[in-house]
């Protein structure tokens, strides 16, 4: 453990050498020994700050459970329970704990709270008559002492495989912190892969090879484990990325790197960093990535430069955004290193050559009626359907590829990252009353799946804010969500039963509100969205006599109602 400690030192006074007096005085205010892992289990990750995940970096670590549920998740620090909150997605089940240094720490996707914690949120629950809540304990309603039980882990909050999702934050700015800073350790001995490599062209006239288009180039592996690309021809404006991911110790899982930097004939250009995160600039994930790369083929290549629109602030100070300028008959050493917390490195080192040879493939542009000036409002109309965006949706200007065919819209190309919502809008006047009121806006995937997406109806128009670009079109749903018992059957005598289980589902809308009740009094039935299972727990109420009528009443998105009675027995 001790030289564990010496080689963290080590790493972070190495960073101090290469990053200036800023660093340093950031980094040493983390204190070091305060965090402790917040499971009893030795700490395996299935997942490390800052990674690239869609439309947001991961903003704490994923800590692996066994593959199961109802691992003893234990208070960090001593502190106080200030926010619970239950939601059916994100999060799911989650802790946040204050600590008296200025940090808060968050436990995600619970399986279930400690029974202090539980019967706290409960009578909210009952209060609101609702599954989903947030509250705000103040400072002396559930104070938490270190490694306390809080909670069990689980998996809720959406399609994922059980662990325990794990913060730290900043308390006052709720800026997240990379738990690794706080000395939470790990060993990691395998040195970042890189496993594919990208030429960028930046200007109209530049080129790679004679490119202007991304171009992806090849490497080999040298003796010394470092990596060394093809000798390369260039001009202009140009940049690089790549796709690399770590390994920890004792797990197989593919990370995220800590940094990224970019170096041109030993001078450093670029460096990312995976430490301190604010929420409000996860969008900009879609600038580091080459984000039309990630749609068509599912790879993110993260680029060692800054396109002009990106805020992201975990870049150190650079050399011209990262970005090369190539002049003719010059010769450039570029290096890009990829980094992982404990220091281990891959290189990739691209000799490049400045020649002015002329541009042979170069993307075409589509000329359309609707040109987008990124930085001001767009508007346009065309056979009943309007889309308006407001200013700063794209990242650059564009011509905004628009067709309606019947009720079929196109807005674009779903390749392309937008950084707002915009509304689209359908004129519905031709159908009639019964018809508007089982319509609804519907986007369409990649793949053919069509979704609901919030519709707000006006008496001759329908529009939703929406910001995925692609297929939309008008659906109809004329179909009650379905409702059906799970665990037991009408009139059942089910005594020893612990849960009372329904299972709902709508193919068409979705589901957009439930109400259950037991005798006419509400209930909290959890919803399980992966499943569309609701289930009671018998705990909650006591009963004074034997025949129970349980009511489930399920609501679509267009205002489809079911209505489910039936009648339960039980010993008192
Ligand atoms: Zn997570």
């Amino acid at each position: 453990m001790f030289v564990k400690k010496l080689i963290l030192l080590l790493v972070l006074s190495s960073n101090f050498l290469v990053f200036g007096q800023a660093s340093i005085t950031m980094q040493n205010t983390y204190p070091t020994n305060y965090f402790e892992s917040p499971l009893e289990i030795p700490l395996i990750l299935a997942g490390t700050f800052g990674e690239l995940r869609p439309n947001h970096f991961h903003a704490g670590l994923d800590l692996k459970t066994q593959q199961r549920e109802g691992l003893k998740v234990c208070a960090s620090a001593d502190g106080y329970i200030s926010r619970i909150r239950i939601a059916h997605w994100g999060y799911g089940k989650a802790l946040y704990i204050t600590h008296s240094n200025g940090y808060t720490t968050v436990y995600g996707h619970l399986q279930k709270f400690s029974d202090k914690i539980e019967a706290y949120i409960k009578k909210q629950q009952y209060k609101n008559e609702s599954f989903e809540v947030q509250v705000n304990p103040s400072a002396s309603e559930l104070p938490i002492k270190k490694g306390e039980i809080i909670a069990l882990s689980g998996r809720t909050g959406g399609f994922m495989g059980p662990h325990l999702h794990f913060e730290i934050r900043d308390s006052a700015s709720e800026k997240t912190i990379n738990p690794f800073l706080f000395g939470i350790q790990l060993s990691d001995s395998k040195r970042p892969t890189i496993n594919t490599l990208v030429g960028y062209s930046l200007d109209s006239d530049s080129q790679i090879n004679q490119v202007n288009i991304p171009l992806q180039l090849s490497f080999k592996k040298l003796a010394n484990g470092d990596l060394l690309a093809d000798k390369i021809n260039a001009s202009g404006k140009i940049g690089f990325g790549i796709n690399a991911y770590d390994q920890l110790d004792n797990a197989s899982n593919q990370n995220g790197l800590y940094s990224l930097e970019l170096s041109v004939n030993g001078e450093k250009f670029h460096e990312f960093r995976a430490s301190v995160l604010p929420f409000t600039e996860d969008k900009y994930i879609n600038l580091l990535i080459d984000y039309e790369r990630f749609e068509k083929t599912g790879q993110r290549i993260q680029k060692c430069f800054i396109e002009p629109s990106n805020k992201l602030s975990m870049y150190s100070p650079s050399v011209n955004k990262g970005y090369l300028t190539i002049e003719g008959k010059k010769s450039y050493n570029v290096e890009i290193i990829a980094k992982d917390f404990s220091g281990n490195t891959q290189k990739i080192t691209i000799p490049v050559t400045g020649k002015n040879d002329p541009v042979l493939v170069r993307k075409t542009e589509t000329i359309t009626p609707y040109k987008i000036s990124a930085a001001q409002f767009n508007q346009f109309s065309k056979d009943g359907i309007t889309v308006a965006f407001p200013k700063n949706t794209f990242y650059e200007d564009l011509w905004l590829d628009f067709e309606v065919k019947d009720s079929l819209v196109k807005v674009h190309d779903p390749n392309v990252p937008i950084h707002h919502n915009y509304t689209i809008t359908f004129d519905v006047s031709k159908y009639s009353e019964v018809e508007k009121k089982q319509l609804y806006i519907a986007s369409i995937n990649k793949k053919g799946n069509k979704s609901y997406e919030a519709t707000v109806k006006k008496d001759s128009v329908f529009y939703a804010s929406t910001k995925k670009l692609g297929k939309f079109t008008l659906l109809s749903d004329k179909d009650a969500p379905n409702i059906q018992l799970h665990n037991f059957k009408n009139d059942q005598w089910i005594t020893n039963h612990e849960t009372l289980k329904v299972k709902i589902f709508d193919y068409k809308s979705g589901i957009n509100t439930y109400r259950a009740e037991i005798d006419g009094e509400w209930i909290l039935m959890e919803y399980d969205v992966t499943t569309g299972v609701l289930t009671y727990d018998f705990k909650d109420k006591i009963f004074t006599d034997s025949k129970h009528e349980l009511k489930v009443t399920v609501t679509d998105n267009v205002g489809n109602t079911n209505t489910l009675n039936t009648i339960f027995f039980r010993k008192i």
